[in-house]
């Protein structure tokens, strides 16, 4: 169903069928700037190297406000998954089924986000994945993820 079709059909407004997008902080800022150009950056501790994400206003491990951006390698094993088929909100009626992901990055930090492209039936937890950028927003760009064909 696109979405005109379900829109029309279920009476929604532009509103409802708006998907949320993320509020930046003034600490994740650099994070959004960075996908914007297709780039995961992540926020790594000056003092103790410990990486944060999503990215903190002080390291979570040694509490340092010192901290420093790097561009991750975009490298990452699947943790967990789920296929969401049926009762999503309305602006993610059109995407079904999607799958949702945490995501073990190289770098450390295990991030939730989506599993784009290949089949959802060989996905298996441990397989390798790499980052792809979702610009479906003129506001911002989404880092997903797909599986690494080898
Ligand atoms: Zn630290």
């Amino acid at each position: 169903m696109d979405d005109t079709t379900l829109k029309e059909k279920l009476q929604l407004t532009d509103e409802d069928i708006r998907k949320p997008l993320p509020k930046p902080t003034k600490w994740s800022q650099p994070f959004w700037e960075g996908t914007k150009q297709h780039k995961l950056l992540l926020k790594r501790c000056k003092t103790c190297g410990h990486i944060d994400h999503p990215p903190y206003l002080y390291c979570t491990e040694c509490q340092s406000d010192d901290n420093e951006w790097l561009e991750a390698s975009g490298k990452a094993t699947l943790y967990a998954f789920a296929v969401n088929e049926y009762g999503v909100p309305f602006p993610f009626i059109t995407d079904l089924p999607y799958v949702v992901a945490l995501v073990d990055l190289q770098e450390g930090p295990r991030m939730l986000s989506n599993i784009v492209e290949g089949d959802i039936e060989n996905l298996k937890n441990g397989m390798a994945l790499e980052v792809v950028f979702d610009d479906g927003s003129p506001e911002f760009t989404l880092p997903k993820w797909r599986p690494v064909n080898d």
